[in-house]
């Protein structure tokens, strides 16, 4: 374990020199972060770099990370979307620190601290409208105006206050804001909302509050109540942080965390917006939030991504504060190389074409079973049983009538070796009225099951089923989601989407081995690609399989 640990280890990046010179400085002698996702959605990739970060950090350094839903909005959020999380952050391979944590749970201490800031004069309720409040807040070039409510006293403030906790506002017509400074050059320190009015129900603290605190108040503090001491959010709050610094050094609190920013991950063809992904879901583009060509975790686990592959590309992307896209080859090769070394191989036929060995079971074709290892290089790996019979299918492309040397599959009058089994030769075929092979007759070499035999040197290995025991499968093939490598930029990422991301395969063979297939398992279908078994369709008893990722990039697998 401790060897992969060190393989896992963060490369060293801005944050890790930060921790550095804190720890040697004494600013602090652990480190403690958190992973504070919205459980407004499901976690996708661009969450799992956060995840790797602050959870790698707390292994890196000995210390803690905690998963704290920051739910301080109650109307977009969801059980589901908690359950989903937290199984999402346990299945890329990391542990909290107990308990989970709510933003929640801390709402009667931040109502403490926001009656403290009106105490000290430095917040006060308004009751301007909302659109009053963004006209009143000036501009990127234009400073703002002074509310009319802003000079009431600490006194009129705690009544107005109270009231509004016990319900006597309607949602939009009071608030409280801090009092901070209406010409400030940051938008955000212009007297900020910290807390409005909002009669829902809250997933855990019922109907108990009809006020809630808004994000930029409740997030640092929730790190300081917590301890934490290194504070990551995306480049999008770098001006917050002065908001996240200027309540902390108002309210009677100890610990004092810092706020570090880094650039968010923006991946090819993927959207990595909660409220995008919602929409593709809700207007049945994709199939949930799990759809294998989605870059959710929960999508990337139902691809038969593994959480190793996810983890190496989120430290060969490393931490920077530059914005940048990566390649969606980024991925997949951190993808492939993991499956090329740890999945198991199969054999499916995709388009199966019948092939019939006229002379099986005459004499040197008599073997029927073919004990072979599940990995070339892993015998640890164990092996299985490969059958053949009479009848078997081959992939409609690797048999032609007629072709030139280049083609190193089946071609009538040239030998083919079938994989870890025997040479065969294609004599003849049959025809459908259009012209198209539906069945090829060949002549298997005697002795050559598995065995070199003089004189015969096919030039080329075609996998196969054996029809008599193959099973029936639909394999669904996937291309991007998006025809755009950029759809969170398009002006309507709906018109962007590809309408052939997906192909359905209705009809393919697989080996019978394949029968105890588990869901996210990816095997190597030989010559085809990394497949896997789809988890909704195996939960409902059918056996479909999905394209993981190519064998190679960009191209179909070929001779
Ligand atoms: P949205 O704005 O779409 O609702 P969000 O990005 O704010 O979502 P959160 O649930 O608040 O999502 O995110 C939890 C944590 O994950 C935050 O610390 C956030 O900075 C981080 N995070 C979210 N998206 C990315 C990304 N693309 N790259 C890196 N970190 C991210
Ligand atoms: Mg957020």
């Amino acid at each position: 374990m401790v060897a992969a640990e060190e393989q896992e280890r963060i490369p060293r990046n801005f944050i890790t020199d930060i921790i550095d010179n804190d720890l040697k400085n004494g600013r602090t002698d652990h480190v403690a972060t958190r992973f504070p996702p919205e459980p407004n959605g499901y976690l996708h990739i661009g969450h799992a770099k956060s995840i790797c970060l602050n959870f790698g950090l707390a292994r890196d350094y000995g210390g803690t990370c905690n998963l704290r839903f920051d739910d301080t909005n109650p109307v977009k959020e969801d059980m589901e979307y908690i359950k989903s999380i937290e199984r999402d952050v346990r299945w890329l391979g990391f542990n909290w620190q107990d308990p989970i944590r709510h933003s929640s749970d801390y709402f009667d201490r931040l109502y403490g601290y926001a009656l403290e800031l009106i105490d000290k004069g430095l917040a006060y309720v308004d009751e301007l409208s909302p659109d009053e409040i963004r006209e009143y807040r000036g501009t990127l070039k234009e400073p703002g105006r002074n509310s009319p409510y802003r000079d009431r006293s600490p006194q009129e403030n705690r009544e107005l206050f109270e009231k509004m906790r016990r319900g006597e506002f309607a949602e939009g017509t009071a608030c409280l804001r801090a009092k901070i400074d209406m010409a400030s050059p940051f938008i955000c320190m212009r007297d900020p909302v910290i807390y409005r009015v909002r009669f829902a129900q809250h997933a855990l603290t019922g109907d108990k509050w009809c006020i809630y605190p808004m994000y930029d108040f409740t997030h640092c503090i929730s790190d300081a109540i917590e301890g934490i001491t290194h504070s990551i959010c995306t480049l999008e709050f770098q001006d917050n942080r002065r908001l996240y610094d200027w309540v902390l050094d108002h309210i009677s609190i100890e610990a004092r965390p810092h706020q570090y920013e880094m650039s968010r991950l923006n991946l090819e063809y993927s959207l990595t917006s909660k409220r995008k992904l919602n929409l593709l879901v809700e207007k049945g583009i994709v199939d949930g939030w799990d759809d294998p060509r989605l870059t959710t975790i929960s999508g990337l686990r139902r691809r038969g991504y593994t959480p190793a592959s996810i983890r190496e590309f989120c430290r060969r992307i490393g931490v920077t504060k530059q914005e940048n896209t990566v390649e969606m080859s980024a991925l997949e090769s951190c993808l492939r190389e993991d499956l090329n070394a740890h999945a198991p191989r199969a054999m499916a036929v995709l388009h199966p074409l019948k092939v019939v060995i006229d002379n099986f079971g005459s004499e040197g074709v008599t073997a029927t079973e073919f004990t072979v290892p599940n990995h070339p290089e892993h015998p640890e790996m164990g092996s299985r049983i490969v059958t053949i019979s009479k009848e078997i299918y081959i992939d409609a492309a690797d048999f032609r009538e007629e072709a030139n040397k280049q083609y190193k599959r089946l071609k009538l009058g040239a030998e083919v070796r079938l994989r870890h089994s025997y040479i065969i030769k294609a004599v003849s075929c049959d025809k459908d009225e259009n012209g198209n092979v539906v069945l090829v007759h060949a002549e298997a070499v005697p002795n050559s099951a598995g065995a070199n035999v003089e004189n015969h040197k096919p030039k080329g290995v075609i996998h196969f089923v054996n029809a008599q025991d193959c099973l029936r499968a639909t394999v669904n093939l996937y291309a991007p989601l998006f025809t755009d490598p950029n759809p969170g930029a398009a002006e309507d990422f709906m018109a962007v989407v590809n309408p052939e991301s997906k192909t359905v395969l209705a009809d393919a063979a697989l080996e019978k081995s394949l029968a105890d297939a588990k869901p996210g398992q990816a095997y190597q279908f030989e010559r085809e690609g990394y497949f896997c078994a789809d988890s909704k369709a195996f939960a409902a008893g059918k056996l479909e399989f999905n394209l993981t990722v190519a064998l190679r990039e960009n191209k179909k697998a070929a001779a």
